[in-house]
């Protein structure tokens, strides 16, 4: 009954907006169960003491249902801006299926993305080759299979594309401020506003269809003046394209946007310099690049603890620690058979602080309940929680409490763990960065739309 109701714990205005109540509990209680269910048939079917190797290893559960809530959270907020889904957060092949069954583009950056999407049967015209340094093979490729669509932000490349593939859609990429991301791009990409008229002038010069501007204020952006500011340098250029007979048909606003309860601010801030600057009436199309909005929110990661070192009355550094510790009670390293150079290798590459919570102790499943969570005050036991490799710098998590005890076997899980963890994990030391999914889906429009 309560499908409907949304996961996130944000309580402004979208589920206002979507269900009229105030007070309206913002969890969706089905999709937990759902999850958890998933979870707890994959940890508790493992008999860790006879199963075989690689039986336990970590796993996912994506919540195909989530994806497709962010979508008409995505229509709802921003609804004259088509999203085109940066695959390289999350090239998962059932997101990827169920956003063309929703009707999104894709934002490419490599010939094996093209590839991916091609194979899914996306017309051409649905994806943007987003990359402003492009491989020539790669150029001839897309040239070959009718990906028009491509964004520069140098000379040179204009050259190449020029030799290779005149016949290009361009979108000529600007720099952002991109100081308050998590990743910043600008300090690789994009053509500053001195010289957008040389570039024109060139793409003039070179008879090559450029047909918009696209931009990017940095993935995990946190501050909406980014994109005010982007949105009016970009009305800047579209002034001088037209000075040079260019009649720019798209504005590419990027990608940036967070899944949590910040995407409702930015969107708003966009939307409204949207409506200023290129205004329905102006018959501007207006696409995105979002990928973390989309992946984030939808994948949970568990992990099994897979050996625990004692640390026996952690001798004490200096008074605070002295108080704090001064029952002298043990604290543990927990090794988990996933880390920096796994699926948390976003805390390396994306600077993210990912969350243990307990999933399985003790032989009792205990996913989503509050002795699955971080204790809040100095009370509990501390863990130190590492991955599996011979690295030093692969820990997950340098100090975490909780009220029950670990030990090996026990399982633990991450949420919102979609975005750019397993498309950058590595097989370092031997271990597997190719892991399970398990896939549930707690719409049934999403249900519809993929024939489950
Ligand atoms: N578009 C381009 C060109 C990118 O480089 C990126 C991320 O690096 C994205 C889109 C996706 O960004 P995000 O996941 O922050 O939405």
């Amino acid at each position: 009954a309560n499908n409907h109701v949304f996961m996130k714990s944000c309580t402004n205005g979208f589920y206002e907006q979507h269900h009229g109540h105030h007070d309206e509990q913002p969890v969706n209680a089905a999709a937990k169960q759902l999850i958890g269910d998933a979870l707890r048939e994959r940890v508790e079917n493992i008999d860790h003491e006879y199963c075989d190797p690689g039986d336990e290893d970590t796993f996912y559960v994506a919540d195909l249902g989530e994806v497709y809530r962010q979508h008409l959270r995505w229509k709802m907020n921003l609804p004259r801006v088509k999203p085109f889904y940066a695959v390289k957060c999350n090239p998962d092949t059932k997101l990827l299926q169920l956003l063309t069954a929703l009707g999104t583009g894709f934002d490419c950056a490599s010939k094996a993305e093209i590839e991916q999407v091609l194979s899914l049967g996306v017309d051409p015209s649905r994806i943007i080759y987003a990359q402003p340094c492009k491989t020539k093979s790669y150029l001839r490729y897309v040239a070959n299979q009718g990906v028009r669509q491509m964004t520069f932000d140098n000379a040179d490349e204009l050259r190449k594309i020029a030799r290779l593939f005149p016949k290009a859609e361009l979108f000529l990429r600007i720099l952002t401020d991109d100081s308050s991301s998590l990743c910043r791009l600008s300090l690789k990409f994009g053509a500053s506003l001195d010289s957008t008229d040389e570039l024109l002038a060139l793409a003039r010069e070179l008879d090559l269809n450029v047909v918009g501007v696209s931009f990017h204020v940095g993935s995990g952006a946190s501050d909406p003046a980014a994109f005010l500011k982007a949105v009016r340098d970009a009305h800047v250029v579209f002034q001088q394209a037209a000075a040079y007979g260019f009649n720019f048909k798209t504005l590419d606003v990027g990608g940036g946007f967070c899944s949590d309860d910040t995407f409702e601010g930015m969107a708003g801030v966009l939307r409204s310099a949207l409506d200023d600057y290129f205004p329905a009436h102006s018959g501007i199309n207006l696409i995105a690049e979002p990928g973390r909005y989309y992946a984030s929110s939808a994948f949970t990661l568990a992990c099994n603890v897979i050996a625990r070192r004692t640390i026996e009355d952690m001798p004490a550094l200096n008074d605070d620690v002295m108080s704090a510790d001064s029952n002298g009670s043990a604290s543990y390293m927990l090794y988990v058979n996933d880390g920096l150079y796994g699926n948390f290798s976003s805390i390396m590459f994306d600077h993210q602080n990912p969350v243990a919570k307990i999933l399985h102790a003790d032989g009792r499943t205990l996913y989503n309940t509050a002795a699955a969570e971080e204790t809040s005050d100095r009370s509990g036991v501390e863990y130190s929680i590492w991955g599996p490799t011979c690295d030093g710098i692969d820990r997950i998590t340098e100090s975490i409490r909780f009220d029950t005890v670990l030990d090996v076997g026990d399982w633990l899980y991450f949420e919102d763990m979609g975005a750019y963890t397993k498309c950058s994990a590595t097989n370092f030391n031997g271990f597997s960065n190719d892991h399970d999914v398990i896939y549930v889906c707690s719409e049934p429009g999403a249900k519809a739309l993929m024939g489950l």
